[in-house]
């Protein structure tokens, strides 16, 4: 609560669901469990868990190469906030939820809703319970290891220590493709994977980014003799033993701190391979799809929790005479961004349908194969101005680290380099529009369902119909999402929208009436109604 010399305190404990004025309805259409949000949304916007997320990242790992009697051991310490909250995911089903019930069931999008909470208060563990989740998905093209792997990993027991599989009750899985020579192109990797008489491969070589190194298990790419292919390498060997996989050093980031990211050398590694030989990316590419959109996904929860905190902070603080959210300026700044969020949320969830139901329906994979980078591009590039601005509602408190701002700004640049950077994600775009023309079709026709509610978008939706019936230039691929993701939204917001919002964001994403940064909505829109959607009541 706000204290008599105007600083309006922490914006305490809310339930992160309920108070978001989309989210729950976004869900619903999509086929989500509203009761099971509700209650996870209450427990993940208590003090307590917001403290964990904080600690977490305060007190960063610390890799242990050796033990005191100079062994290798190679490994990571974090602090008990970090376990706390990673441990809070797990049990809550999200590294393996959408195994636990049918394709169209529903757990998936209740699951991509229950990443998309936690994630406000503390983005790093995300990346253990994402890479589980996927990398589930390239296991299944080996049987004889899924059968051994799969119960593991669907298990919601949270189980960090360093014991061979059959030790466990639960297990969590990472993901190692990028080397020094090569991360957006994998074909430059160098690690090889040599079949021995034993019938196991042994792996040469390093990776120059692995992130959540105490995973138990990690799905990597290396050269084999036919070619690229994918292989699962434990930590600790059926026996007991530790598989040779040394950790050099930790990476030293800008954010993402609670999460370690290493870099790894094989030396003679043991590792079993997954799929074909020489079939390595088509073997995981699955999982990369599913990452793609958690991280899309993050970039959303990072918008939605700076947006809310920048709600909190001017409902609640005065500056020449009034509340700062009664102050025309404010108003448009918070407005333009409550916009700009409240439209990523449409997209993020309308999404994570179409995953829950692509492999029953194919209208939904068409459309997920276009939508997931369109979404992962701009999504994640989004939430960096958005937290950005929202940083400075917040005044000096802002920039300051008792508050939860500098760790989301530190945050969002990330989302838009990993799983593909981009220029990277830019042509992934190129290459399902000219692999795969279904892809486009499904996403045109989609958004063709809005058509009469606007002339403006009828405008973008004729022009966007033309563009891809011309050969498409790679040096404007940048264009031509930014076209595509923010004609979606607007379809999305005629359909789903508030109608102030709705307006607004036709107005000023569709029809041009915007400046270049936020708070240049035109004094024509619903400012105070939009603004004060953006402070959270739960
Ligand atoms: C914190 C963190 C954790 C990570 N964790 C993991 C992990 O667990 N496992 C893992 O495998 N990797 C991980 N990565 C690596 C990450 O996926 C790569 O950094 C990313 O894919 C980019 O690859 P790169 O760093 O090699 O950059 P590059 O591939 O060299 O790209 C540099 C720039 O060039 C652009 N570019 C590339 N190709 C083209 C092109 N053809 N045309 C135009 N522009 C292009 C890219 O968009 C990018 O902007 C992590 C990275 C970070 C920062």
């Amino acid at each position: 609560m706000a204290s008599s010399d105007n600083q309006p305190g922490p914006l305490g404990s809310y339930n992160l669901f309920t108070a978001d004025p989309v989210l729950p309805d976004a869900v619903r259409r999509e086929g989500g469990d509203i009761g099971l949000l509700e209650s996870f949304g209450e427990r993940v916007g208590t003090e307590e868990t917001r403290e964990w997320g904080r600690l977490a990242n305060k007190n960063v790992p610390i890799l242990h190469t050796h033990d005191p009697f100079g062994n290798r051991i190679d490994e990571i310490e974090y602090h008990p906030a970090y376990h706390s909250i990673l441990s809070l995911a797990v049990e809550a089903g999200i590294h393996c939820m959408r195994y636990e019930q049918s394709p169209g069931e529903g757990a998936y999008v209740t699951r991509n809703a229950l990443m998309g909470l936690i994630t406000q208060v503390e983005m790093g563990h995300g990346c253990p319970t994402s890479m589980t989740s996927g990398a589930l998905m390239a296991l299944k093209h080996q049987p004889e290891l899924s059968e051994i792997w799969e119960p593991l990993t669907i298990s919601r027991s949270y189980d960090h220590q360093l014991r061979a599989p059959d030790q466990k009750s639960g297990v969590l899985l990472g993901m190692g493709m990028t080397e020094k020579q090569g991360g957006s192109d994998v074909r430059a990797n160098t690690s090889t994977a040599t079949l021995g008489a034993d019938g196991e491969y042994r792996l040469e070589g390093h990776k120059w980014f692995t992130s959540a190194p105490m995973c138990d298990a990690f799905l990597v790419l290396a050269y084999a003799p036919k070619g690229m292919s994918c292989f699962l390498v434990p930590r600790v060997l059926p026996d007991g033993t530790r598989n040779s996989l040394r950790f050099m050093r930790l990476k030293d980031k800008l954010g993402n701190r609670s999460n370690a990211s290493a870099e790894l050398e094989f030396d003679n590694t043991a590792a079993w391979i997954v799929g074909e030989e020489g079939r390595g990316i088509p073997t995981i590419i699955e999982m990369v799809h599913a990452t793609r959109l958690d991280v899309a996904n993050w970039g959303v929860s990072l918008m939605r929790q700076a947006v809310s905190q920048a709600g909190w902070h001017v409902a609640h603080r005065d500056a020449f005479g009034a509340k700062l959210i009664d102050k025309p300026l404010m108003q448009n700044v918070l407005a333009d961004l409550e916009v700009e969020v409240e439209a990523a949320t449409l997209m993020i969830t309308r999404l994570s349908g179409a995953h829950e139901r692509m492999e029953v329906d194919e209208h939904e994979r068409a459309f997920a194969r276009l939508a997931t980078p369109v979404a992962k591009y701009w999504l994640t590039k989004q939430s960096n101005p958005v937290v950005r601005e929202a940083l400075e509602c917040v005044g000096g408190n802002g920039y300051v680290e008792d508050s939860i701002m500098p760790r989301l700004y530190r945050e969002a640049p990330l989302n838009a380099i990993w799983e593909g950077a981009g220029n990277v994600i830019a042509l992934d775009v190129e290459r399902a529009a000219s692999r795969n023309p279904e892809s486009v079709e499904a996403f045109l026709d989609e958004m063709d369902r809005s058509r009469g509610r606007d002339p403006g978008l009828d405008e973008r939706l004729d022009d966007l119909r033309a563009h891809f019936a011309a050969p498409l230039s790679e040096a404007t691929a940048r264009r031509l999402i930014e076209r595509l993701a923010t004609t979606w939204a607007g379809t999305l917001m005629v359909e789903h929208g508030d109608p102030a919002v709705s307006d607004a964001y036709l107005s000023s994403r569709i029809a041009g009436d915007h400046g270049s940064l936020f708070g240049t909505l035109s004094a024509g829109c619903d400012l105070v109604h939009i603004s004060e959607r953006a402070v959270p009541v739960s």
